[in-house]
């Protein structure tokens, strides 16, 4: 049954500020607040609180960061860049004006590609800027406390183009964009952190129209459960508005998760005048071609996870879990590139190593075992070439993961090691077939389930240390 919502289309852009990974604040020695810190104002100095006569700095790690962040969007990066500033005045702002870049951003253009329902989408960047971000204000009770251990802290603004037709493109570039910021160690992008935070421009429009209707502005989304319901519910607002014969206003409105709505925050009737002007504390940011060239990034988690799918064969989940972040990525290319073997060398990872991380009572993940990759290859070396059972790798694999040391020598103290030397192997079938001349007899005249038997006795016969496989060969060549 079709609905009034069935006839309007979503259009969707956002504007994602991402915390740069750095130690220190943009422009004074600060530590950064990465972490959610215990203490409100312990990380305070007079620059970042706008004392007179303090001059900013800007930390040449964020820069570092931003240009590897500007190259995972493919973005391109501008050797002149110039910060500008934003004068308002709000108690979680102590300089009383932000720093920014509003006319001459680091970086412009390009995209963020991603897999939704196994579909490639691209979303255009409009551009990438740096800021500083404001304090926070805590309201309890008759009170505002303010904090101002993130005043300061350096933001990646990324602004992308109306590109966005659900809910599923939107979560799906969210995630994306986590996994490359962590991928060129730029931020975690932790949202419970605030280390990613997205403000939602949404307008709505009948399916077959090409123009563009009034956007109102979503602030205050803070998790990706959140997203699709604030969006589902502006979606659903706009419509009704238009049914009911009016329209939306151009507003910004914040969204009460618990709740379930939004409010309006202000207008743009009464937007802040900011007078922009650009910064006179500092000087425009100048790169030059071979600094930006020398933090490009060659492979991002996206191109890998089509790799694993297209020429390695993997399923669409393993191609996903093993370009998520890029320890796993790089620990599995190095185990691919030594065995030749793709599809055991995700096996290895996504079966047996992943559930020993889960039964381990001490938290372990590949960063601890990734040193002694060599050894992981060869374990999947000696499985192919038979010298090792499948069911006894295994164990190597446990004692590596455990307590490190070489594959070989594990093999050899635990009597691992299969023996295929065929001239040997052939001598144990054939005595095993002369010791038991009736059951021989028994399996030719169609007794053919004693096979397995025979199979049995020689393993018997080299207590286990030689190869099934090739005794299955053997007993089969000799008994037809
Ligand atoms: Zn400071």
């Amino acid at each position: 049954m079709s609905t009034i919502y069935d006839k309007y289309q979503i259009i969707m852009g956002l504007e994602t500020h991402v915390r740069v990974k750095s130690n220190t604040k943009m422009f004074c020695p600060c530590a950064n607040a990465i972490e959610l810190a215990l203490e409100p104002n312990q990380n305070v100095c007079p620059i970042c609180m706008g004392f007179p006569g303090m001059l900013p700095t800007l930390s040449a790690w964020v820069v570092d960061l931003a240009v590897r962040a500007a190259h995972a969007m493919r973005s391109t990066v501008q050797e002149k860049s110039i910060f500008d500033r934003k004068s308002y005045f709000y108690p979680d702002l102590p300089m009383g004006y932000q720093i920014t870049q509003m006319y001459h951003p680091i970086t412009i253009g390009w995209e963020v590609r991603t897999l939704i329902h196994g579909e490639l989408k691209s979303f255009r960047i409009h551009h990438m800027h740096l800021e500083n971000d404001a304090g926070k204000l805590i309201h309890v009770s008759w009170k505002t406390l303010c904090d101002y251990n993130r005043a300061g802290s350096p933001l990646m603004e990324i602004v992308t183009e109306p590109d966005f037709r659900s809910k599923e493109d939107v979560i799906g570039y969210l995630e994306e964009l986590q996994k490359i910021m962590r991928w060129c160690w730029a931020s975690d992008a932790d949202m419970e952190k605030w280390q990613l935070r997205c403000d939602v421009n949404i307008s709505v429009r009948l399916k077959d129209e090409t123009i563009l209707r009034t956007r109102v502005e979503l602030k205050n989304i803070n998790s990706f459960s959140s997203i699709g319901r604030a969006i589902d519910n502006e979606f659903e607002r706009q419509i009704e508005l238009y049914e009911a014969g009016k329209a939306p206003d151009q507003e910004t409105r914040g969204w009460n998760d618990e709740k379930g709505y939004s409010t309006p925050l202000r207008s743009k009737e009464d937007a802040m005048d900011y007078r922009y002007f650009p910064e006179p504390d500092l000087l425009p940011l100048m790169l030059s071609h071979e600094y930006i060239q020398e933090r490009t990034i060659n492979e991002l988690p996206i191109d890998r996870r089509i790799k694993y799918i297209e020429q390695y064969n993997l399923g669409a989940d393993d191609a996903r879990i093993l370009s998520n972040d890029r320890t796993t990525s790089d620990f599995y290319e190095t185990l691919v590139e030594l065995t030749g073997d793709s599809k055991k060398s995700c096996s290895y990872i996504t079966t047996i190593l992943f559930s020993l991380f889960d039964a381990s009572i001490e938290p372990i993940s590949i960063v601890d075992i990734q040193s002694n990759v060599t050894e992981f290859a060869r374990v999947i070396q000696l499985v192919n070439s038979d010298e090792l059972s499948s069911t006894n790798s295994k164990r190597v694999i446990e004692e590596l993961v455990k307590n490190g040391g070489k594959t070989d020598e594990i093999i050899d103290t635990l009597w691992l090691r299969q023996k295929n030397d065929i001239t040997a192997l052939e001598k144990i079938v054939d005595e095993v077939l002369a010791n038991n001349a009736s059951q021989v007899e028994e399996y030719r005249a169609g007794k053919v389930n004693l096979f397995g038997f025979f199979v049995g006795q020689c393993m018997k016969v080299s207590a286990g240390q030689w190869n099934p496989k090739v005794f299955t060969d053997l007993v089969k060549q000799k008994i037809g």
